[in-house]
């Protein structure tokens, strides 16, 4: 493992069982996540980019074992924390943190915005000095860019952009190195989302924080990435350095995510992919390459062999066997 590696994930699966039937046995599983492996350094932001239902979300609670994951590792500062027992877990967990796509729904609507940023720093039992807790508390909603006024009142009475502030506080609260930014844009009007992803990134900046940030389009991770994975059916199709994979497409699949990016510049541009029929369903994937009943590229040999992925030039990986 490399020395200033935060993160590695090695082989990691999420399957759910499905139970059915008289006695309630397992009967299928759902391959929510299949065998997915990647290194992160301390700084840098992987976008998690693909369809609804391609385990985005679920490889992400994965990764902070919010869900546990059915094999493979994860090292956290080189730490493989898919061993550790619960108290070193809950010690660990400070350090990584989430935020939803949705903050209404995972802020208590009975709790100031004050009780609210206060919560995790009594459960770490960071602040025990009450007039130092409530500094912190001050000197997070001023990080997002509230007012210190704002800390009375209730989530009720914010926009969706004020909230999601409040839900990047909470995680922040508790100086975590590690945040999963859960589509934390997709529920804002697009003039908001800037202002999120710009919050974003100056934290970033100011507190050397580590994020992997799902969405389900490319385009709105390109600004804050470093590294963009693509995931089609639990799989990585394709992954590089940012700037090498907007530029330099290989998979059919990306390539068409790409194609359906809606840009103002009236320049040449490839011609639009349009991708027919649906994603498979997790529970009986295709047999050979996942992507071939809807790639434009498929022969009858993708349609029986499966494609690793490949490391095709430096740090660009991509699982195709057309490339
Ligand atoms: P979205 O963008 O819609 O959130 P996603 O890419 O994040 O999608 P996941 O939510 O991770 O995808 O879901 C991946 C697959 O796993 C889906 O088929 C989903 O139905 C399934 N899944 C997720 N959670 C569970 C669960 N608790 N039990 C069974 N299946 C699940």
């Amino acid at each position: 493992m490399s020395e200033q590696s935060l993160l590695k994930v090695e082989h990691v699966v999420k399957h759910f069982p499905i139970h059915g039937g008289l006695f309630s046995r397992q009967v299928a599983s759902v391959k929510a996540v299949s065998d997915i492996s990647f290194e992160l350094k301390k700084g840098e932001t992987l976008g998690l980019v693909g369809e609804s239902g391609c385990g985005k979300s679920t490889l992400g609670r994965c990764l902070i074992r919010l869900i546990e994951p059915t094999s493979g590792k994860i090292f956290f500062n080189g730490e493989d924390i898919t061993t550790v027992d619960n108290n070193r877990m809950r010690d660990l967990r400070r350090k990584m943190q989430i935020i939803f796509q949705d903050p209404y729904a995972s802020l208590n609507p009975r709790m100031t915005i004050g009780a609210i940023l206060e919560e995790p720093l009594v459960i770490h039992n960071l602040y025990p000095d009450e007039k130092a807790r409530k500094e912190r508390v001050q000197e997070l909603i001023k990080l997002v860019g509230l007012r210190p006024e704002h800390l009375s009142r209730y989530p009720h009475e914010f926009s969706g952009g004020q909230r999601q502030r409040v839900g990047i506080a909470r995680a922040l609260a508790v100086n975590p190195e590690i945040i999963i930014c859960d589509e934390p844009v997709s529920a804002l009007d697009v003039s908001i989302q800037a202002q999120v992803i710009n919050l974003l990134m100056e934290l970033q900046q100011k507190l050397g924080l580590t994020y992997i940030f799902i969405a389900h389009d490319l385009k709105v991770v390109e600004h804050v990435s470093t590294k963009v994975a693509v995931m089609y059916l639990g799989q990585i199709v394709e992954m590089a350095e940012a700037d090498e994979l907007y530029k330099n497409p290989q998979h059919p699949y990306t390539k068409a995510l790409l194609s359906a990016i809606p840009i103002p510049d009236p320049k040449p541009r490839p011609e639009r992919i349009i991708l027919t029929g649906d994603v498979p369903s997790p529970i009986a994937p295709p047999p050979g390459c996942y992507f071939n009943p809807r790639c434009p590229m498929a022969s009858a040999e993708c349609k029986m062999t499966k494609p690793e992925l490949v490391e095709k030039s430096k740090g660009h990986f991509v699982s195709c066997l057309k490339v």
